[in-house]
């Protein structure tokens, strides 16, 4: 190995020092491929962040993975992809030829993690998403991508999902949450992307009892795992695609830009992360 390549390391940057699991996940990684390299936290205030990234190389960091609140300022300060651009935040930072590139990983997570749970998700004709906050963003522009032909954008706040509905063109119609009801029986796919489900937070309560029996059922939260949302989807034997899938996907291409191979999202990793 390289004396470059023992340098390589990457970090998490977040204000306040992110409670994360990402660091459990590279390094299983960089254990499994027999990779010297390192993935550590940054706890970094905002008026610092623009002096940390300028220095992100001279600090030895081949990248980094960046969480609240500095998604927005990450965008701002490096070359963003098309992906970063269309969510408006980036979340995974890299060298290219010496220049500070930025991408939006949440949606190949968001897809990705579909893919692996529930291959032919994508022939959904309707998706419901609720909420309208950043996550949203990556799953509609995800949606979107892979041509769902109609995407229905239901938030608490009905302005946020207008705003959010206008970037991405006529596919995507913002609705008021009383309109859920009506839209549940054609929805192929179920998506919560608002922290409804989350510890501590009351569940999402929908009926989804009149979702198509060939539904998918996807849910962002992932403190609980198995949130009300899902339970009730998988006991209604629908197929589900959980928050836990999503972060572990969503860490691969951040890898594979930092440290040059493609990691896999193995049922071990998960098992792991289960236990944590
Ligand atoms: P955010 O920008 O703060 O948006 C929060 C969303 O939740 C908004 O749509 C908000 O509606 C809605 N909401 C909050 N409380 C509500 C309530 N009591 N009733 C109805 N709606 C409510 O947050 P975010 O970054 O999008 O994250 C959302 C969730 O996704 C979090 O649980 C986060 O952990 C999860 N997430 C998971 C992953 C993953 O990899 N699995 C990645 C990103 C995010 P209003 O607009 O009306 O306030």
């Amino acid at each position: 190995m390289t004396a470059e390549a023992k340098a390589r390391a990457a970090c998490l940057i977040g204000w306040p020092a992110a409670h994360s699991r990402s660091p459990l996940i590279h390094h299983y990684w960089l254990r499994t491929l027999g990779i010297e390299g390192g993935y550590v936290i940054e706890a970094v205030p905002p008026d610092e962040f623009q002096d940390f990234i300028f220095r992100l190389s001279l600090r030895g960091f081949v990248g980094a993975n960046v969480t609240r609140p500095h998604k927005e300022r990450a965008l701002a300060l490096s070359k963003p992809d098309d992906r970063a651009r269309a969510v408006g935040a980036a979340n995974t930072l890299w060298y290219d030829r010496g220049e500070l590139r930025s991408t939006n990983t949440d949606v190949e997570g968001f897809i990705n993690n579909l893919d692996a749970c529930a291959p032919g998700w994508d022939k959904a004709e309707d998706a419901l998403v609720v909420g309208a906050g950043g996550a949203a963003r990556a799953v509609v522009f995800g949606l979107v991508e892979r041509g769902i032909k109609r995407v229905h954008l239901v938030n608490r706040t009905i302005e946020r999902a207008r705003a959010l509905a206008d970037q991405f063109g006529p596919s995507v119609s913002p609705a008021a949450w009383d309109a859920i009801g009506g839209l549940l029986p054609r929805a192929g796919l179920l998506v919560n992307t608002t922290s409804l489900g989350m510890h501590g937070q009351p569940g999402l309560e929908l009926d989804i009892g009149v979702l198509p029996s060939h539904a998918v059922v996807a849910d962002l939260v992932y403190v609980p795992l198995q949130t009300p949302l899902l339970s009730v989807a998988r006991g209604r034997g629908l197929k589900t695609a959980d928050g836990l899938g999503m972060l572990l996907h969503q860490a691969v291409r951040g890898f594979e830009l930092w440290f040059g191979q493609r990691p896999e999202v193995t049922s071990e990793l998960r098992a792991l992360m289960e236990e944590t």
